[in-house]
């Protein structure tokens, strides 16, 4: 790292406050899987913003849309008509086969938006008594960052000094469909859950899974609410990760990658026996729906069709686990993922492999201490993703055992 560089990260340490722990390196451009630094030092991107850059960096259609919106009108607020509002609404159903969807900004707004339309539906449609509605969640969950989210996390990082908690969550373990069965009770109104734990390390469900959880929601009137938000749009080889079990939740949210990361762009789909329910004054965001949101919005959404970038997920991410799959270290655990939303767990710490492979000009992130998530952009080629194998096998091999 040079100077310039150093002295940019010094401002981010002194002014900044300390909640994120960044690689060393300063990026300057982006396109497709690749960043730069300012030297012009090439990295593959293998975290692709958590997967908001499904599509790779600046697209150029994504791009195109938002400069023709640009100076044209960017934000008209909810109180006025836009043109570009019903389009963009009217896609979001046609994708996600739902009859409305609900724009916000970021992921944990939709998931907020998601709680709230559950809590409402509950009320009004399922009779639960006023201020009873209880929602089930997974232990293990990242659903986002406001109080009442991170009040049922069970990271103890994300909850402690932070309560208190908001009441009416209570946590399952992950991928137990009996637990599921045994938490619910008269007010029970949803049940909030991610396809797959990405946070938690990417963590795949046992098979089978997915598809009972429907059933015992169907069973019991208890609204499934799929937060895609990371898995949704193509990243596990699916438009929706739910899809893997041919099951269809009652809700999907959605984020990250519906702007392919050009804007903060997430949503609530939903029918209108759920999303009906708001009425004018029962909920809203100043941005949400905004004119450049929906020409982004758009513009990322078809190009994850028109390029068939699930498709896509899925051959190049059974590519790429072949390849993993040949790894060997004495202190590798398992290769794990599901499309592009790949995992390689260790039985150590795996932060100096990170850094070599910061070195080595591949940028992935640690989760959980001992796992690295790999999750490069969709577009990524068979050529690049061999070519990125390579730099993980070199560093592998120069990981201490
Ligand atoms: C990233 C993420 C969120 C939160 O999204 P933000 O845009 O950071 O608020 C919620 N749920 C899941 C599964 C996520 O991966």
């Amino acid at each position: 790292m040079n100077a310039a560089a150093a002295r940019l990260i010094a401002l981010v340490e002194k002014y900044g406050a300390h909640n994120y722990h960044p690689l060393p390196v300063v990026i300057a451009r982006a396109k497709g899987p690749f960043v730069w630094d300012a030297q012009g030092r090439k990295y593959f991107d293998f975290l692709s913003a958590y997967s908001a850059i499904n599509q790779g960096h600046n697209h150029p259609k994504i791009v195109a849309a938002a400069k023709k919106q640009l100076g044209k009108v960017a934000l008209t607020s909810r109180a006025f008509h836009h043109e570009l509002l019903g389009p963009f609404l009217e896609l979001l159903c046609r994708i996600s086969g739902k009859e409305r969807a609900l724009p916000m900004n970021s992921g944990a707004e939709a998931v907020e938006t998601a709680i709230k339309a559950m809590r409402l539906w509950g009320y009004r449609r399922k009779g639960v008594p006023e201020n009873k509605a209880e929602i089930i969640v997974c232990a293990g969950n990242f659903h986002g960052r406001t109080t009442t989210i991170v009040g049922f996390s069970s990271d103890r990082l994300s909850t402690e000094n932070f309560g208190p908690a908001t009441p009416g969550f209570r946590a399952i373990p992950y991928g137990d469909a009996s637990a599921l069965e045994r938490a619910i009770r008269p007010e029970t109104v949803g049940f909030l859950f991610e396809p797959i734990q990405g946070e938690a390390g990417v963590i795949i469900p046992p098979e089978g899974w997915l598809a009972a959880a429907r059933a015992i929601c169907s069973e019991n009137r208890v609204l499934m609410c799929a937060d895609e938000i990371q898995t949704g749009l193509g990243r596990t080889g699916k438009m929706f990760a739910c899809e893997h079990e041919s099951v269809i939740p009652d809700l999907y949210i959605l984020g990250k990658a519906l702007s392919g990361g050009l804007y903060p762009i997430s949503a609530v789909c939903a029918d209108d026996e759920i999303l009906g329910l708001f009425t004018p004054g029962t909920h809203g965001s100043t941005f949400g729906g905004s004119p450049m949101a929906c020409a982004i919005g758009m513009a990322a959404l078809k190009v994850i069709v028109d390029e068939r970038l699930p498709q896509k997920a899925a051959q190049t991410g059974a590519y790429l686990k072949g390849l993993f799959d040949t790894l060997e270290h004495p202190l590798l655990k398992e290769v794990r993922g599901r499309g592009l939303m790949l995992a390689l767990e260790f039985k150590t710490r795996v932060r100096p492999l990170v850094e070599r492979l910061l070195a080595l000009g591949l940028l992935a992130k640690d989760t959980h201490e001992n796992t690295i998530r790999l999750a490069p952009p969709l577009t990524l080629t068979r050529a690049q993703a061999k070519a990125a194998f390579l730099l993980v096998k070199k560093a592998v091999a120069a990981f201490p055992a």
